[in-house]
């Protein structure tokens, strides 16, 4: 999967509509203290589902909308919108939160579950947890993992973390039909 463009519009410091091609290779944030380097990581993360507002640096999830200066007003919403490029298909996937209401998520124009957006990057082998995107600290936190957090890291980085979900699924399914069948049996003998 190739990201190949992030939007962003009210999300931390990038008050004003921020536009970035991302283009193929290796790709660099430089930029002096304090300027949104990490802003612009985060807002990647964010868009793939990312619940924690911790690990956004932030008390509550509001605190990704733009808070206001000295000189500007707080916005009462955030939008990011990241293109991708993935099997040779394109697609846009749009996360925004309203201040106090939550968030909402969009790919390619389509309203989804935050549910679909991360099974759409748990395919790809990313996501807002994803080995691929190793901040400050990670290696760190990898070397020192139990053996079954270092398992899970493993499986997202093969592209099978996917298959867990939809596993859970199955076998939720599953426990309800067999319910669904015990009832059924009750009432038919019941009848008798
Ligand atoms: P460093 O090189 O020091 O790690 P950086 O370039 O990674 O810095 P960030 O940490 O991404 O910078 O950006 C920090 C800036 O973002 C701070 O100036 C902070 O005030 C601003 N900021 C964070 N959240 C918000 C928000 N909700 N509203 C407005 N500004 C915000």
């Amino acid at each position: 999967m190739q990201i190949k463009r992030l939007r962003l519009s009210g999300f931390k410091s990038f008050v004003d509509a921020a536009d970035l091609r991302i283009e193929p290779g290796l790709t660099g944030i430089v930029g002096p203290n304090g300027c949104g380097k990490s802003n612009l990581l985060e807002a990647l993360r964010w868009t793939m589902g990312e619940t924690s507002a911790k690990s956004m640096r932030g008390a509550g999830m509001d605190d990704v909308i733009f808070a206001g200066t000295g000189t500007r007003p707080a916005r009462d919403f955030a939008e990011v919108s990241m293109l991708i490029e993935a099997a040779g298909q394109e697609s846009e996937i749009v996360r925004r939160i309203e201040r106090g209401a939550g968030s909402a998520y969009r790919i390619d124009g389509r309203d989804v579950r935050a549910k679909d957006v991360a099974l759409l990057f748990a395919d790809s082998a990313t996501g807002a947890h994803s080995p691929a995107l190793v901040s400050q600290g990670r290696i760190g936190a990898i070397i020192s993992a139990k053996p079954a957090e270092r398992r899970a890291m493993l499986e997202e980085a093969a592209g099978i973390a996917g298959l867990h979900v939809r596993r859970r699924d199955a076998e939720q399914k599953l426990r309800a039909t067999e319910v669904n069948l015990t009832r059924l049996d009750e009432l038919i003998a019941d009848q008798d």
